[in-house]
């Protein structure tokens, strides 16, 4: 059944497949942090439905939550009206909102993607603002619509960016170190400032507090307090993006909770939905401007994902998921730092919680690349990226490649995973980039 499925599958999908490009596997089974395949063979799996999976395959509180809804008899698709499910979803989620924002928080339901929540978020601020202007970033992933693909930077393929939207602008993000971080914020000040080349009034700026798809880079937390002092005084609304960092993964509930910053609208997906599909913006009521219909779709209703969304979020809360991802994460990263000393190929290590990448470089290509993820010599080395990702499966690992050139090596494990788990992660990745080095 396997190999069938997987030549039936190549020669019936579309070329732009993605993932079932890279990882011929063949899902039959899940729990917890265990995929297992077809052809019997298990995997750990670190990509978690790109960072989906908050609490790990078919966790059993998220089970019991759809079960209940399916049992209860209420109907499952009722576009945007009101039910018990989603009062109850909605009572959770802004119980989790940094208090300043809860406080006085509108919410809108989108089409069930991550990137219609983000065209969501820039109609709300274009329609309240009356100003259609972005800022985005560097390295950023919105999606993969017009609007998010326009603000999304080298994570994406420029072919495919090359999109008629004039009105956006990208400033650099700030990694780099404490100088790198200044000059980044001095830059988009300068972009704010001129009165000629600038932009003067743009309604919003985009960030992700850890850049994912652009190589798991973290913002600063000063770089990003900067941020809202810019958009602050000038008016700007700052949008977070916090639909991979969302629901502890970065070991804060949410990921703007380590800087203090409160944005004005925070745009969610993946792990709201515990696996299933979800997306929602919430904003200051200040800003709830735009007309009813403004943002409609047909699909904002999911009562399934709605109920083990509502499940999820309120079991990373009740047991301190969030923090236990920070703890675990930090241990990961200093035994994966530790392994640079052994494997030059490691040319960075970085992350924040269960929010890692590795990004691979060729330590004898000679004088670094300054587009480099880390900014320093040698080069990126996504030959031995890909390499890597293949070495990892063959010792039953699942993980993603991301950044710029595709040679960072991506871990997103669920929250839920044990410490012999995490143990067995870097093992298996150790051992795997001795294999692909040879
Ligand atoms: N924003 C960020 C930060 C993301 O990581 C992603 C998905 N990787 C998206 C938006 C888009 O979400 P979706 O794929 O559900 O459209």
């Amino acid at each position: 059944a396997h190999e069938g499925i997987l030549r039936r599958q190549a020669l019936r999908e579309s070329a732009a497949r993605t993932y079932a490009r890279s990882l011929p596997i063949v899902p039959v089974r899940a729990r917890g942090m265990t995929i297992e395949g077809a052809d019997g063979r298990r995997y750990l799996d670190c990509l978690s439905g790109a960072g989906t999976l908050a609490l790990g395959h078919n966790h059993p509180v998220v089970l019991e939550a759809i079960r209940k809804v399916i049992d209860s008899g209420a109907p499952l698709h009722v576009l945007d009206l009101a039910t018990p499910v989603k009062d109850a979803f909605t009572t959770e989620l802004f119980a989790t909102l940094p208090p300043e924002l809860a406080d006085d928080a509108r919410i809108q339901f989108c089409g069930p993607a991550g990137t219609d929540a983000v065209e969501a978020a820039f109609k709300l601020v274009r329609a309240a603002t009356g100003r259609s202007e972005l800022l985005a970033f560097t390295g950023a992933y919105h999606g993969m619509t017009a609007g998010a693909l326009a603000a999304s930077g080298g994570a994406t393929d420029v072919r495919v960016t090359r999109l008629p939207f004039p009105h956006n602008y990208r400033c650099p993000f700030g990694t780099g170190g404490e100088r790198g971080a200044d000059l980044a914020a001095r830059w988009t000040e300068y972009l704010l400032d001129d009165p000629k080349g600038g932009v003067p009034d743009p309604a919003a700026m985009i960030v992700e507090p850890v850049q994912g798809e652009g190589g798991v880079n973290p913002a600063p937390d000063g770089w990003l307090r900067r941020m809202r002092e810019i958009t602050r005084d000038r008016s700007i609304a700052l949008i977070a993006d916090e639909v991979q960092t969302g629901v502890g993964r970065t070991g804060t509930f949410w990921a703007v909770e380590h800087s203090g910053v409160v944005p004005d609208v925070m745009v969610l997906s993946k792990a709201i939905g515990g696996s299933l599909p979800l997306a929602v913006i919430v904003y200051r009521s200040g800003l709830d401007l735009w007309q009813p219909g403004a943002h409609a779709g047909t699909f904002r209703g999911n009562q399934l994902a709605m109920a083990a969304g509502a499940a999820t979020l309120a079991y990373v809360r009740e047991n301190g998921l969030a923090e236990r991802a920070g703890t675990l994460g930090a241990r990961m990263l200093a035994r994966l730092q530790a392994l640079s000393a052994d494997h030059p190929s490691i040319g960075d290590v970085r992350g924040r919680g269960l929010m890692i990448g590795i990004e691979l470089v060729d330590p004898e290509a000679g004088p670094g690349d300054v587009t480099a993820e880390n900014g320093s010599a040698p080069p990126p080395d996504p030959v031995l990226a890909v390499a890597v990702q293949q070495e990892c499966l063959r010792r039953g690992l699942i993980v993603e490649l991301g950044g710029r050139h595709s040679a960072v090596v991506r871990l997103l494990p669920p929250l839920t995973l044990t410490d012999e788990q995490a143990t067995a992660v870097v093992d298996r990745l150790a051992d795997a980039l001795s294999a692909a080095e040879r």
